[in-house]
């Protein structure tokens, strides 16, 4: 699991070592205990939406539930909706700033606590190593293992960004 140090004034944040210390990550940031790079970018009492909190890509989400459950199938009709629309919002905004032209979207059952990736693809991720599900794992450890110090800052700021964006709420249904 790579390490990558962010300095911020006088203060370190340390995501990926953090993240890692917890029994339940899911559980971590369904409860706030752990606070995802820039903060979530949306929460209800359902679900939170924020950056993933081990792998430094400027435009990777995670949808996390609150509810430590592992499938769509034990979601309440009112989580499923809202995480349809949240998808919806959190792609278009993706898109919107340049983060990424393509999204691959995973929810994986052998995940104890429920959570979707939103993940995005980028040119440096198709030229390396190619597009689609199968490559997100080699992607996501090249991009820890080569984060370069602003790595984290650079994540935040696609937080900040994506945000704003997000809650432009000009969308359609
Ligand atoms: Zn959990």
């Amino acid at each position: 699991m790579g390490t990558v140090i962010m300095e911020k004034e006088n203060t370190q944040q340390i995501y990926s070592v953090e993240a890692d210390s917890y029994d339940c990550i899911g559980c971590a940031i369904a409860k706030g205990e752990l606070t995802p790079p820039g903060g979530s970018i949306y929460e209800s009492r359902n679900i939170v939406l924020a950056a993933d909190p081990e792998v430094p890509i400027p435009g990777f989400l995670i949808i996390t539930g609150r509810r430590h459950v592992n499938s769509f199938s034990m979601l309440y009709k009112e989580e499923w909706m809202e995480i349809g629309e949240v998808i919806s919002k959190a792609e278009r905004a993706i898109k919107n700033l340049g983060l990424a032209q393509e999204i691959t979207l995973v929810q994986e059952e052998r995940s104890k606590h429920f959570h979707i990736w939103i993940f995005p693809t980028k040119d440096w991720m198709i030229e390396k190593f190619g597009r689609g599900v199968s490559c997100l794992r080699d992607i996501s450890r090249y991009a820890m293992e080569n984060a370069t110090g602003s790595a984290w800052e650079e994540v935040e700021e696609a937080v900040r960004e994506i945000r704003a964006e997000f809650y432009k709420g000009n969308y359609e249904y």
